[in-house]
């Protein structure tokens, strides 16, 4: 008998660690996952200045009613990590800026942010409310939504990316195949210069979007052990940051990037 029971406990474990780990930035309802707005299919940094915002200053409301201190905290140690390593400024908005501002927020499903980049009309990021460093609370997710805000969009879209990733469409669930797609060959994205980065907080997990836990994606080089990381902002997207907004040269090596 013991041993029917051992076996039981064993394959419930097993179901239970093969569930594949749902990552709230990919809740389903919206286009890749976590971006609301309309669909641009393709690319990482939008180069169009309309969509940035003016003299890098992004004018914000946090819903402090939504968030625990904590949390509160967390989303503005997210905002100085960014700061730190730019000219970016987060400003909290005035009721006259209010029409522009990005309100983030806790009151729906996952994290997501509406709109990419800059819109001159209200922006919303949802954080869903998770422990301090888990799911929409680990400060790489923060981080994330708030690169979407600035004008970043997922890195495994690139134009470039069938060097560096290879799709295993096969494992992806089909209604998500969308998150996929990179066929966009607008000019107005771009990597300014950057190449591919495997070390992206805008990233996925090898495994998103699966409809098995198989992989789908698999990097094709070297350098991918942290693929999908959301801890710290790597140096490609700093520099990327940088030079989408012009921000004046300085260094920023990895050791700038603090507060792991
Ligand atoms: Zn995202």
């Amino acid at each position: 008998m013991l041993p029917l029971v051992f076996a039981l406990v064993l394959l419930s474990d097993k179901m239970v660690f093969s569930k594949p780990f749902m990552d709230p930035e990919l809740l389903p309802q919206y286009f890749q996952g976590d971006i609301i707005g309309e669909p641009f299919r393709a690319r990482n940094g939008m180069t169009n200045e309309i969509y940035h915002w003016p003299n890098g200053i992004v004018y914000y409301i946090i819903e402090k009613n939504h968030f625990a201190d904590s949390h509160y905290r967390e989303i503005l140690r997210a905002i100085s990590i960014i700061e730190a390593n730019s000219c970016i400024v987060f400003t909290p908005a005035t009721e006259k800026e209010r029409f522009k501002a990005v309100i983030i927020k806790s009151n729906g499903l996952g994290c997501n942010s509406l709109y990419l980049g800059f819109r001159n009309r209200p922006s919303a990021v949802n954080l869903q409310i998770y422990p301090i460093g888990e799911g929409c609370f680990r400060i790489g997710s923060i981080i994330h939504e708030l690169l979407h805000v600035l004008g970043f969009e997922h890195q495994h879209v690139a134009q470039s990316r069938d060097q560096y990733v290879n799709i295993q469409w096969d494992n992806i669930s089909p209604e998500y195949n969308i998150n996929f797609v990179n066929n966009d060959k607008t000019s107005k994205w771009d990597d300014f210069g950057e190449g591919y980065d495997y070390n992206s907080l805008m990233h996925y997990l090898p495994t998103a979007f699966s409809k098995n836990g198989q992989p789908t994606i698999v990097a094709l080089k070297e350098g991918a052990a942290n693929m999908g990381q959301r801890f710290y902002m790597s140096e490609k997207d700093i520099r990327k940051l940088n030079k989408m907004y012009k921000c004046a040269a300085k260094d920023t090596s990895i050791e700038d990037n603090f507060l792991i």
